[in-house]
């Protein structure tokens, strides 16, 4: 079976340099050696079909994101080439009156200062989208799996918010192209909590959100990630977070992954699901804190596998970029061979 691997060219124009982080100006992890490194390897394999999406429509953003946000990126297209933007005052929410034409006003929507804008944001986050949109059309026409190499990533994106190299929701995207169509899950495997992800679903019922991740009091997004966040309104009981400590190997992944999150996947019985799909997990990733192996995104992905749900893979992060695309293709081969 062919597995089609969603990929724009301009997805590689948007070249973050640098981040601050806790005060210190620090070469920016999320480079385009990442998706080079992935699609260097997609290219290897006689089973992967790489395909160039389309551009996205607007109204798919839109579906996930609110006109300021879009108007904001509009805006940093203005900026001089190697002109890059970082706020430096973001407002307490409904303190202030934000105006997304105006570039020094992206602290409001923006968390962190490890996301710069710049005038090719647009032009690579729209082009991640896209991926993660047709990848999703894919497994609409018929393709039981699809992978988007959306890069930049998008799990940390909320409504209105961007953030942690975050700047569209691949993720959301995805999954409100299935919600059309039936129930969804999404599993997040990175190893930061999906915020985003949890913020734009967190009042629905229509889509399930999980995530494993790093213990959010010592690992971004910091604020969010608690097993006591389950959802509100309709969207009671329909997220779920769980913690696996620092240095976690894969029996421990393992057990938190099938006992506890796909068993309330299958509880929610989804007609589609949506992965999340980070490798800073991996042994020697710099950012994440777990401790797992090439050979174990083969034996995830085939977990995964066994739900027997159209899915839709969406690349996330993953900053050992010299075996990212290794890993990567361990997961996506582990997933097909057990379809
Ligand atoms: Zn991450």
């Amino acid at each position: 079976m062919k597995l089609n691997a969603f990929f724009h060219k301009d997805q590689l124009e948007f070249h973050p340099k640098y981040e601050w982080a806790l005060g210190n100006r620090i070469k920016h992890p999320e480079t385009t050696k990442r998706a080079e490194n992935i699609f260097r390897s997609l290219k290897s394999q006689n089973w992967i079909n790489l395909v160039e999406p389309t551009s996205i429509p607007l109204k798919a953003i839109r579906d996930n994101h609110n006109y300021q946000l879009v108007t904001l990126y509009n805006t940093a297209m203005a900026l001089e080439d190697e002109t890059t933007f970082y706020p430096s005052v973001f407002p307490q929410r409904g303190k202030g009156k934000p105006d997304p034409t105006n570039i020094h006003h992206a602290g409001f929507f923006c968390f962190d200062s490890g996301t710069p804008l710049n005038n090719k944001t647009w032009q690579a986050a729209s082009w991640s989208a896209a991926s993660s949109y047709y990848a999703a059309k894919d497994v609409l026409n018929g393709s039981k799996v699809s992978y988007a190499l959306s890069r930049p990533p998008g799990h940390h994106a909320s409504r209105d918010t961007y953030g942690g190299y975050c700047y569209f929701n691949n993720a959301a995207i995805a999954a409100k192209v299935f919600a059309k169509k039936g129930r969804v899950a999404i599993v997040d495997v990175d190893f930061h909590h999906g915020n985003g992800s949890q913020e734009i679903f967190y009042k629905t019922d229509k889509v399930f959100v999980a995530s494993i991740h790093g213990d959010p009091r010592e690992y971004f997004p910091y604020y969010m990630g608690f097993p006591g966040e389950q959802g509100t309104g309709d969207g009671l009981g329909h997220n779920m977070n769980v913690i696996l400590p620092t240095g976690t190997k894969w029996p421990a992944y393992k057990k938190a992954l099938t006992k506890t999150v796909l068993t309330a996947v299958k509880r929610y019985e989804p007609d589609y699901l949506v992965i999340s799909a980070g490798f800073d997990t991996y042994k020697h990733d710099p950012i994440g804190r777990f401790q797992l192996e090439t050979k174990d995104y083969t034996l995830m992905a085939k977990e995964f596998a066994k739900l027997k749900l159209p899915t839709v893979i969406c690349q996330e992060g993953g900053y050992f970029t010299k075996d990212l695309g290794a890993n990567v293709i361990a997961f996506l081969e582990g997933f097909r061979s057990n379809l």
